[in-house]
Protein backbone atom coordinates (compact mmCIF):
# COMPACT_ATOMS: atom_id res chain seq x y z
CA UNK A 1 0.00 0.00 0.00
CA UNK A 2 1.59 3.05 -0.64
CA UNK A 3 1.87 4.84 2.48
CA UNK A 4 3.55 7.98 2.58
CA UNK A 5 2.33 9.65 5.44
CA UNK A 6 1.56 8.43 9.09
CA UNK A 7 -2.34 10.06 8.43
CA UNK A 8 -3.76 8.22 11.56
CA UNK A 9 -1.52 10.46 13.67
CA UNK A 10 -3.23 13.71 15.37
CA UNK A 11 -0.14 16.10 13.67
CA UNK A 12 -1.67 14.95 10.59
CA UNK A 13 -5.23 14.32 10.38
CA UNK A 14 -8.51 15.59 12.76
CA UNK A 15 -9.98 12.27 12.74
CA UNK A 16 -7.41 10.40 14.50
CA UNK A 17 -9.50 9.33 16.67
CA UNK A 18 -11.31 7.13 14.35
CA UNK A 19 -7.91 5.12 14.19
CA UNK A 20 -7.79 5.00 17.69
CA UNK A 21 -11.45 3.63 18.46
CA UNK A 22 -10.35 1.23 15.67
CA UNK A 23 -7.71 -0.11 18.15
CA UNK A 24 -9.83 -0.09 20.90
CA UNK A 25 -12.66 -2.70 18.27
CA UNK A 26 -14.88 0.07 17.79
CA UNK A 27 -16.06 1.66 14.53
CA UNK A 28 -17.24 4.86 14.60
CA UNK A 29 -17.93 8.03 12.47
CA UNK A 30 -19.28 11.42 13.15
CA UNK A 31 -22.20 13.01 13.60
CA UNK A 32 -23.41 16.49 13.62
CA UNK A 33 -24.54 17.71 16.64
CA UNK A 34 -26.75 20.84 14.77
CA UNK A 35 -28.20 18.71 12.23
CA UNK A 36 -28.05 15.19 13.30
CA UNK A 37 -26.75 13.81 10.16
CA UNK A 38 -24.64 10.68 10.27
CA UNK A 39 -21.23 10.84 8.19
CA UNK A 40 -19.28 8.68 6.66
CA UNK A 41 -16.21 8.71 5.72
CA UNK A 42 -15.71 10.51 9.61
CA UNK A 43 -15.82 14.18 9.02
CA UNK A 44 -14.30 17.47 10.93
CA UNK A 45 -17.12 19.50 8.81
CA UNK A 46 -20.83 18.84 8.46
CA UNK A 47 -21.14 18.94 4.75
CA UNK A 48 -24.81 19.29 5.20
CA UNK A 49 -24.76 22.42 7.73
CA UNK A 50 -21.19 23.44 7.74
CA UNK A 51 -21.12 22.78 11.75
CA UNK A 52 -17.86 21.53 13.14
CA UNK A 53 -19.59 20.16 16.06
CA UNK A 54 -19.72 16.93 15.43
CA UNK A 55 -19.55 13.56 18.18
CA UNK A 56 -18.35 10.61 17.67
CA UNK A 57 -21.25 7.28 17.38
CA UNK A 58 -20.36 3.82 17.83
CA UNK A 59 -21.71 1.89 14.57
CA UNK A 60 -21.48 -1.72 16.24
CA UNK A 61 -20.21 -4.38 14.67
CA UNK A 62 -23.11 -6.29 12.89
CA UNK A 63 -23.58 -5.30 8.95
CA UNK A 64 -25.39 -6.56 6.07
CA UNK A 65 -23.57 -7.55 2.67
CA UNK A 66 -25.36 -4.76 0.31
CA UNK A 67 -23.08 -5.24 -2.93
CA UNK A 68 -19.92 -7.42 -3.37
CA UNK A 69 -17.38 -8.76 -6.24
CA UNK A 70 -13.89 -10.33 -6.19
CA UNK A 71 -10.74 -8.71 -6.84
CA UNK A 72 -8.42 -11.17 -8.81
CA UNK A 73 -6.39 -8.84 -10.69
CA UNK A 74 -5.06 -5.02 -10.22
CA UNK A 75 -4.80 -5.16 -6.14
CA UNK A 76 -3.27 -1.88 -4.76
CA UNK A 77 0.29 -2.58 -3.61
CA UNK A 78 0.71 -4.81 -0.70
CA UNK A 79 -2.46 -6.43 -1.45
CA UNK A 80 -1.07 -8.66 -4.14
CA UNK A 81 -0.19 -11.35 -2.34
CA UNK A 82 -3.68 -12.01 -0.78
CA UNK A 83 -5.19 -12.13 -4.07
CA UNK A 84 -8.27 -13.27 -5.34
CA UNK A 85 -10.21 -11.64 -2.49
CA UNK A 86 -13.64 -10.50 -2.11
CA UNK A 87 -14.20 -6.17 -1.31
CA UNK A 88 -17.72 -4.74 -0.91
CA UNK A 89 -20.31 -2.69 0.45
CA UNK A 90 -22.15 -3.23 3.90
CA UNK A 91 -25.14 -1.47 5.38
CA UNK A 92 -24.21 -0.41 9.15
CA UNK A 93 -26.05 1.96 11.16
CA UNK A 94 -27.85 2.85 7.57
CA UNK A 95 -24.53 3.62 6.48
CA UNK A 96 -22.81 2.07 2.98
CA UNK A 97 -19.53 1.24 3.75
CA UNK A 98 -16.98 -0.26 0.84
CA UNK A 99 -14.65 -3.09 2.85
CA UNK A 100 -12.62 -6.02 2.08
CA UNK A 101 -14.55 -8.82 3.05
CA UNK A 102 -12.89 -11.53 4.84
CA UNK A 103 -13.68 -15.58 5.99
CA UNK A 104 -15.63 -15.84 2.31
CA UNK A 105 -14.72 -16.81 -1.21
CA UNK A 106 -17.20 -14.90 -4.01
CA UNK A 107 -19.62 -18.19 -4.14
CA UNK A 108 -20.16 -18.05 -0.87
CA UNK A 109 -21.34 -14.86 -0.31
CA UNK A 110 -24.90 -13.28 -1.71
CA UNK A 111 -26.51 -9.94 -0.81
CA UNK A 112 -27.96 -9.63 2.68
CA UNK A 113 -25.49 -11.83 4.34
CA UNK A 114 -24.71 -10.80 7.73
CA UNK A 115 -21.26 -10.21 8.26
CA UNK A 116 -19.44 -8.74 11.50
CA UNK A 117 -16.79 -6.54 11.98
CA UNK A 118 -12.87 -7.48 12.02
CA UNK A 119 -10.32 -5.13 12.79
CA UNK A 120 -6.95 -5.96 11.02
CA UNK A 121 -3.68 -4.79 13.10
CA UNK A 122 -1.20 -3.90 10.57
CA UNK A 123 2.46 -5.25 10.81
CA UNK A 124 3.47 -1.39 12.30
CA UNK A 125 0.59 -1.34 14.98
CA UNK A 126 -2.21 0.70 12.92
CA UNK A 127 -5.47 -0.54 12.42
CA UNK A 128 -7.89 -1.28 10.25
CA UNK A 129 -11.12 -2.86 9.58
CA UNK A 130 -12.72 -5.51 7.40
CA UNK A 131 -15.74 -7.09 7.70
CA UNK A 132 -15.71 -11.58 7.96
CA UNK A 133 -18.73 -13.54 7.11
CA UNK A 134 -20.42 -15.38 10.17
ZN1 LIG B 1 -24.98 19.24 10.13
Amino acid sequence: MLDFYPLENDQYTRINQFFGNLKEGHLTTTRCKRCAKLLWPPRIVCPKCLSDELEWVDLGTKGELYAFTEMRLGAPLGFVQDLPFCIGIVKIAGLLISTRIDNAKYDELKIGDKLDLKIVELEDGRAFYRFRKL
